[in-house]
């Protein structure tokens, strides 16, 4: 796996977890507590409403009492008082523009009238005549059982629909007077639109079938929100039985309550847009720079040019690094050089060895052909060494073989001048476009030098010093493959030189040379 993949792989774990964690945080931490604050301000809105219509019946409740306090005034004053005319006039008192109907009856309810109220005048909308027994069959045994005078409640018709009522009985000596009355008042939309609309709360009156349905496909409870922020309460009256279906339209909640809510979306899209750009930034500012240096270091081994440079501006890590780098270039450059100029050099004199012999005998192998030039090689031995280093050990004896490469470093110069140290103590030197008596004169002009610096070499008897013989041969390249010839015939040079008695330098006679 590459860095860049591993750095998408983080990152994109890490945009998940995140989501995940989220999730988690919202629906186990943050979301029930909500929830609760929001289910508790609902339940505050119902009691409210629940109040509002008890405070309703408590009101139509005190104006029975009135009616009664008011009627029980006048039969104390005068018992020869005119009572049919009164009663309507008392009912009034009960608040009769507030009322659908009223009922008068005696105590058993076999004595009975049913009036309208105003609000059934206005609204066109009188009882039926099931009403009446229906109520009196409900209200008259609790009114008996009840231990004040008065009563009230809730109450679900069949005939009627849902009704809030109050009831008041009295015992009076005149029988004209009704000793029941019950004030009644229609639990429908207007009314509740008054109570809900000082609550401050949308709320709706809905059949008890549509409630049920509606509850069924919100998937919620009585009391609790479904999406649409409406929540439904059921009104209970007496006997417990479900007297109003409400539902509520509550202000939209402040929270998102669906695992992929559009708040959720652009987080994650957030999220996932600024990790991208974290990984863009990683890929360009590290892996990029990573590959580039990968790739130059290949190409740097595959052709051991170890010259070349890592290129990296920034001064931060990578920069650093990469300066590393190149001073380790430059130090394997370095080496490698001096390694190479070790390989070619004589370590004891500083000349070429057999080595650099070998190729720059290739070398001026082509350039004479090629030119058509003289090549002469010249051999040199110095005589009777081994009995030098007898006499005056194996360091003396390298300090006058470092003696002659000095001179050979003297005499031979020009640009294309090879001198070598191709044995213990033998040289050769390749000189090119030098005729050969020429060449027989740079042989014996090194001969003459080595003779004048007159080291001392008892062994060497003749002379008494150290000298050294050399072998000439010059030639053109002809059909030769090589300078190998050129070499042999020095080669025989020096023996003869060595034979004649040292101390000197010998031609070999080559035709092709043109000289004699
Ligand atoms: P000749 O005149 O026939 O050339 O006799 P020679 O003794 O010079 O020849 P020979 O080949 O028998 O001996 C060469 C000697 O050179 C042997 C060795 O002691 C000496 N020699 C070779 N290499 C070195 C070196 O690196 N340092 C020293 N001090 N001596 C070396
Ligand atoms: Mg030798
Ligand atoms: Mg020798």
């Amino acid at each position: 796996m590459t860095t860049g993949q591993r750095a998408l792989c983080l990152i994109s774990g890490n945009v998940i977890l995140t989501f995940l964690l989220t999730l988690l945080a919202r629906n186990l931490l943050i979301n029930p507590d909500l929830l609760a604050i929001e289910q508790a301000a609902d339940r505050k809105d119902i009691a409210r409403f629940e109040q509002s219509i008890d405070r309703y019946r408590n009101i139509l409740e005190g104006r029975i009492r009135r009616i009664y306090s008011a009627a029980g005034l006048l039969e104390g004053l005068d018992s020869g008082i005119q009572w049919q005319p009164l009663v309507h006039p008392l009912a009034e008192i009960g608040g009769y523009e507030d009322l659908d109907y009223y009922i008068l009856s005696n105590n058993t309810g076999e004595i009975s009238e049913l009036h309208a109220g105003e609000l059934a005048v206005r609204t066109k909308s009188y009882p039926g005549p099931a009403v009446k027994p229906e109520i009196l069959e409900h209200v008259l045994p609790r009114l008996r059982g009840a231990t004040g005078s008065t009563i009230s409640g809730l109450y679900l018709s069949t005939s009627d629909g849902p009704l809030a009522y109050a009831a008041g009985k009295s015992t009076w000596r005149n029988k004209n007077l009704p000793s029941v009355y019950i004030a009644v008042r229609r639990l429908n939309a207007t009314l509740i639109h008054e109570f809900t609309e000082r609550l401050g709360l949308v709320t709706e009156l809905v059949p008890a079938q549509t409630f049920n349905k509606e509850i069924s496909d919100s998937q919620t409870k009585p009391g609790q929100r479904d999406e649409q922020d409406a929540f439904y309460t059921v009104l209970y009256g007496d006997d417990a039985q479900a007297v109003l279906h409400l539902k509520f339209q509550a202000a939209p909640r402040a929270f998102d309550d669906k695992p992929f809510s559009p708040t959720i979306w652009v987080g994650m899209l957030i999220a996932a847009g600024s990790w991208s750009l974290v990984f863009i930034y990683v890929y360009y500012r590290t892996v990029t720079p990573l590959r580039r240096i990968t790739r130059t270091l290949q190409l740097i081994r595959q052709t051991n040019n170890f010259n070349k440079h890592l290129a990296y501006k920034p001064k931060d890590e990578f920069g650093k690094l990469v300066n590393e780098c190149n001073e380790l270039l430059k130090h394997i450059s370095q080496h490698t050089e001096k390694l190479e100029s070790y390989s070619y050099e004589d370590a004891l004199t500083g000349l070429g060895n057999r080595r650099h012999f070998q190729e720059k005998l290739q070398n001026h192998f082509s350039i004479a052909k090629r030119k058509n030039l003289l090549v002469s090689a010249i051999v040199f031995d110095l005589d009777n060494f081994k009995q030098y280093n007898d006499t005056y050990g194996h360091d003396g004896g390298d300090e006058v073989l470092r003696q002659f490469a000095n001179i050979l470093k003297q005499s031979f110069t020009r640009e294309l001048d090879v001198v070598a140290r191709t044995g213990g103590e033998e040289f050769i030197v390749l000189i090119l476009d030098v005729s050969a008596s020429d060449s027989l004169r740079l042989a014996n002009r090194v001969v003459e030098r080595l003779f004048e610096l007159n080291i001392p070499h008892q062994a060497n008897h003749a002379e008494g010093r150290v000298t050294v013989s050399a072998g000439v041969a010059t030639g053109y390249i002809n059909k030769e493959p090589s300078l190998e010839p050129i070499i042999i015939h020095a080669d025989a040079a020096l023996y003869k030189a060595k034979q004649q008695g040292r101390n000197r330098s010998c031609q070999h006679q080559n035709d092709s040379t043109g000289e004699p």
